[in-house]
């Protein structure tokens, strides 16, 4: 278990001092001056020996992200832009941060836009998140009193940081939805590449990084690049914010070492599964974009990214959904393909088209209202639409359904047949 002196976020849960005094208290802006005095190669060197993947659930390498940003300016500004739109089902994180410790991500956006050459740093923050959005206005609003922000500060680096607000998209929590709609346009995704290092934010160099990934890179260069990746295992390195919802005991949001058991980060932070480890029927390990996984599978997982993919599923946003006995998995699924539905921007056709496709089905699977054979068709259809469309948000709608299939298909098969013996009962003839 990580020791309290580990954690970088030392006021997730808010019970103490928010305010730029309280973060200094607590280490946060201590040395900036100094690690910017260090470079930006330094910087960002830094950043790829501590193996930081970016944490808004693809995991692609941060510092090597921050690498694909020109050197040389061609003329043209460059800008970093936090993905604080964190809409993904279960994933409470980004939330805590900006609620709490909103120091922890605005000086991550000072060290990050200098290593990147850039003067401005906009934060979008989710529509939903009003509360959020004050409490992160409000830190900034010290730094700039404080003079560690904007023209001629106490850093010796020229820095705006800007919050936008957004209206409530999920879809906008895609990087070039997100920067479209902060362009003041329609939140739809755009083909990549050109990736946003390139042609991002009014076609400018741009690097788009989640919160949680902003804001753990100023203790990772005060405590160095050795000290962060001591914790987890190769390839899955540093400390991580896990969201634990659903039948546990006591859910919560914490921050752990990387690569910590499945057993016992519900055991030490959640107090257990609610009704004991036999009462677990599934979990969904790092968001609703990824497939769920039996409990008896759960049991020993590795808590990372090759620990995952180890049982078919990604740590994705690490939201943990836990789920008990007592779940109706065929329709919990039903209600994910409904949301994918509901929030695709309808740009693409097997998405579209697609999302709309899948929820209806699941809809008579839930009922089962269905043949058999459609269960078949049903994982052809996500076939059809995964890795076929514009961004994720296909993937994501496609995923949840073929874990069910692959792991739950009896209880889809129980329930046709039950709808069956109940249709046949009423005298109406069913279809084979
Ligand atoms: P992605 O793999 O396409 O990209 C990840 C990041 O790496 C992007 O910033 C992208 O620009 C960069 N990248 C990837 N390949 C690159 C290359 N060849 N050159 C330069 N840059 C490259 O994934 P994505 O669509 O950004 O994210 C999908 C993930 O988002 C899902 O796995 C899901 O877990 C997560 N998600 C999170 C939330 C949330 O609320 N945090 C919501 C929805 C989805
Ligand atoms: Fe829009 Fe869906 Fe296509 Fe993404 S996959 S661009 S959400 S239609």
């Amino acid at each position: 278990m990580l020791k309290d002196q580990d954690r970088i976020f030392t006021n997730i849960y808010g019970l103490k001092d928010k305010s730029l005094k309280g973060a200094m208290s607590r280490g946060h802006w201590d040395g900036t001056k100094q690690l910017l005095e260090k470079g930006r190669d330094w910087i960002i060197n830094e950043v790829k020996a501590s193996g930081l993947r970016g944490r808004g659930g693809a995991g692609f390498p941060t510092g090597l992200k921050w690498s694909f940003m020109p050197k040389e300016s061609d003329g043209r500004p460059h800008y970093l832009v936090v993905n604080a739109d964190e809409s993904e089902p279960g994933t409470c994180k980004d939330r805590d941060i900006m609620r709490h410790d909103p120091h922890t991500l605005i000086e991550g956006c000072v060290v990050a836009s200098f290593a990147m050459g850039a003067h401005h740093a906009f934060i979008y923050v989710r529509g939903e998140f009003m509360r959020e959005r004050e409490a992160l206005q409000a830190a900034i609003d010290e730094c700039y009193e404080y003079g560690l922000l904007g023209k001629n500060n106490k850093l010796g680096y020229d820095i705006d940081v800007i919050v936008h607000h957004g209206a409530g998209a999920y879809i906008c929590g895609e990087e070039t939805a997100l920067l479209e709609s902060l362009e003041g346009k329609k939140g739809q995704p755009r083909l990549k590449p050109p990736f946003p290092a390139n042609m991002g934010l009014y076609g400018c160099p741009t690097t788009v990084n989640n919160v949680e990934s902003i804001a753990v890179t100023p203790t990772i260069l005060r405590r160095g690049a050795g000290w962060y990746s001591s914790f987890g295992r190769p390839n899955n390195t540093g400390t991580k914010l896990y969201s634990i919802s659903g039948h546990v005991n006591k859910p919560c949001t914490v921050e752990e070492s990387m690569s910590i058991p499945f057993h016992e980060l519900i055991e030490k932070h959640c107090g257990g599964i609610r009704g004991g480890w036999d009462n677990l029927l599934a979990v969904i390990p790092g968001g609703s974009s990824v497939p769920c996984v039996p409990g008896a599978q759960m049991k020993d997982a590795i808590m990372d990214y090759d620990g995952l993919r180890e049982v078919g599923s990604s740590l994705g946003t690490a939201a943990v959904i836990v789920m008990d006995k007592s779940t109706d998995i065929v329709k919990a699924i039903w209600r994910l393909s409904a949301f994918y539905k509901h929030e695709s921007c309808g740009q693409c056709t097997p998405c579209r088209e697609g999302t709309g496709w899948m929820m209806r089905v699941m809809e008579r699977m839930v009922k089962g209202n269905a043949q058999k054979r459609e269960i078949d068709m049903l994982f052809q259809v996500t076939k059809q639409v995964e890795g076929h469309t514009i961004c994720a948000l296909g993937d994501a709608a496609a995923w949840p359904i073929q874990g069910l299939i692959k792991h739950f298909r009896p209880e889809m098969e129980a329930r046709i047949d039950q709808y069956t013996r109940n249709a046949m009962a009423h005298g109406v003839v069913m279809e084979a």
